[in-house]
């Protein structure tokens, strides 16, 4: 099987299992966007993802992000540029390069992240997408903000120009039913929507649990080893 075979295969069964899903929960296919996470894959198999109609994809790295960004502008020039989501944890000392290649920033979880993004974005001339990073787990290495700060930071993202306050995101914790944890990210969207309206999105789910995130009213899924295959350990 070629490269664009298997990544096809891919994609049709991640669709399928889209599909299914959808309809048990009642909603509209149209109503879930599929991110495919690229990171560690190079950036031919992004051009092929692209030529196979994936419009979004997710990377998070820096500079792995950037480098694949500029390769594949080199790989389809004048193909269809993906839209690209940083979903990976951020120093505030990279967002002036992020704030270049990246259409959105999943991975808000700090004041101190908000103004240094606003800044670069700023800078960049670019309006930025940004998603409250959510952890409902209680492990403090684990990225994210807790659900009890999500508001003010929704707030304060939506309080700088060069940024959009897009929605609220989550990793389900390893080892624990995610149902419930969409559950609640679900709730939290839905205080966030109050305040801010045009906060619609709810970026939950990857290849283990996209299931679970549809049926609690994901609207974005970050699908990575489902599509892509597993990846090799880091090293
Ligand atoms: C890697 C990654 C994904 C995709 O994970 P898979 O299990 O490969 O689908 C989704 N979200 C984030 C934040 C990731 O880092």
């Amino acid at each position: 099987m070629s490269r664009r075979e298997e990544l096809a295969a891919g994609l049709a069964d991640v669709e399928e299992r889209i599909g299914t899903a959808c309809v048990a929960a009642g909603r509209a296919r149209d109503d879930v966007t599929l991110i495919v996470v690229t990171k560690t894959y190079p950036a031919s198999d992004v051009a092929l993802l692209a030529e196979l109609g994936v419009r979004d994809v997710g990377e998070n790295r820096h500079p792995e992000a950037g480098r694949k960004a500029e390769e594949l502008a080199e790989l389809a020039p004048g193909g269809p540029r993906p839209r690209w989501h940083f979903v990976g944890a951020l120093q505030t000392n990279k967002t002036g390069p992020v704030a270049r290649y990246a259409d959105v920033v999943q991975s808000v979880d700090r004041p101190k992240l908000v103004h240094s993004l606003a800044a670069s974005a700023d800078r960049a001339e670019r309006k930025l997408s940004c998603l409250i990073q959510v952890d409902f787990g209680d492990d403090p290495h684990r990225s994210g903000v807790s659900p009890d700060d999500a508001e003010a930071l929704a707030a304060e993202v939506a309080g700088q120009s060069a940024l959009r306050l897009a929605g609220v995101m989550t990793v389900a914790p390893l080892d624990v039913d995610p149902r419930p944890v969409f559950a609640r990210l679900r709730e939290l969207s839905d205080a966030v929507r109050a305040a801010h309206p045009q906060a619609t999105w709810i970026s939950a789910g990857m290849s283990a649990d996209l299931e679970a995130a549809i049926a609690e009213g994901a609207t974005h899924l970050r699908v990575g080893s489902a599509v892509l295959g597993e990846r090799r350990p880091p090293g």
